[in-house]
């Protein structure tokens, strides 16, 4: 069993990692922005508020992100862990969140911005079930269509260079805290630094792997 977080700017392949080594370790994958874009669909009073939020690029206050995560972990059913995608955004969270699970792990993927703009313009995503593709370097079988489940691929609007360069300016801001908070917790940190903008996933999460083998986690 694995509780890790994985860090890693917008555009860092953190989605692709996570989905990967949740079918290698069976570990539940939490996605916040996955979660919230869910609950937004069920138009709940939940759902407009926090579409009020997200719609303007906005983090969702901390209180509500601490009670839709921890309703979103006792769901969890695997017994094998879980990787937190997109949680904790800021120290606040970090806190409450010691005091629903133990994290064993930090992962922090650290890749240059020219590679994150290449990327992100070239990415496309399943409509239906959120997987990532590349119209580049991660294509799917079929032109457009999901290899998972078949469904529509699409671009996020958000998934320009000048808004790129402005989200990876935001992600540094709001996550130098964080990892000083768990440093300063001496939770051990497992880095991978991208170098090369076409690296095969595979590779990544046999690196992955390894540190987390390492640390006798798996
Ligand atoms: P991005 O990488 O573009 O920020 P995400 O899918 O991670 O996309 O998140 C989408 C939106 O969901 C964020 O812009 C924010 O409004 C909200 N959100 C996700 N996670 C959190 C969090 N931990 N705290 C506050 N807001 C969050």
């Amino acid at each position: 069993m694995v509780n890790a977080i994985i860090f890693g700017a917008p555009g860092s392949g953190k989605g692709t990692y996570a989905s990967r080594l949740q079918s290698k370790l069976g570990v539940d994958v939490i996605a916040t922005g996955d979660v919230f874009r869910e609950i937004i669909k069920e138009n709940t009073p939940l759902g407009r508020k926090v579409k009020g939020y997200v719609e303007k690029g906005l983090l969702v206050p901390d209180d509500i992100v601490v009670e839709v995560l921890k309703k979103r972990l006792a769901k969890t059913t695997s017994g094998k862990g879980f990787i937190l995608d997109g949680y904790p955004r800021t120290v606040e969270q970090a806190k409450a969140l010691e005091k629903i699970a133990k994290i064993d792990v930090i992962i922090k993927l650290t890749v240059p911005e020219w590679i994150i703009i290449e990327r992100l313009s070239t990415r496309r995503i399943c409509k239906n079930c959120g997987e990532v593709y590349n119209i580049r370097y991660l294509k799917p079988k079929v032109d457009m269509i999901c290899d998972k489940c078949g469904g529509p691929l699409y671009q996020r609007p958000d998934d320009t260079p000048e808004v790129i360069k402005e989200r990876i300016q935001v992600y540094e801001r709001q996550t130098q805290p964080i990892l000083q908070y768990y440093k300063e917790k001496s939770v051990p940190f497992i880095e991978f630094k991208c170098e090369e903008v076409d690296i095969p996933p595979e590779v990544v999460v046999e690196k992955l792997l390894k540190g987390l083998k390492r640390l006798k986690l798996v």
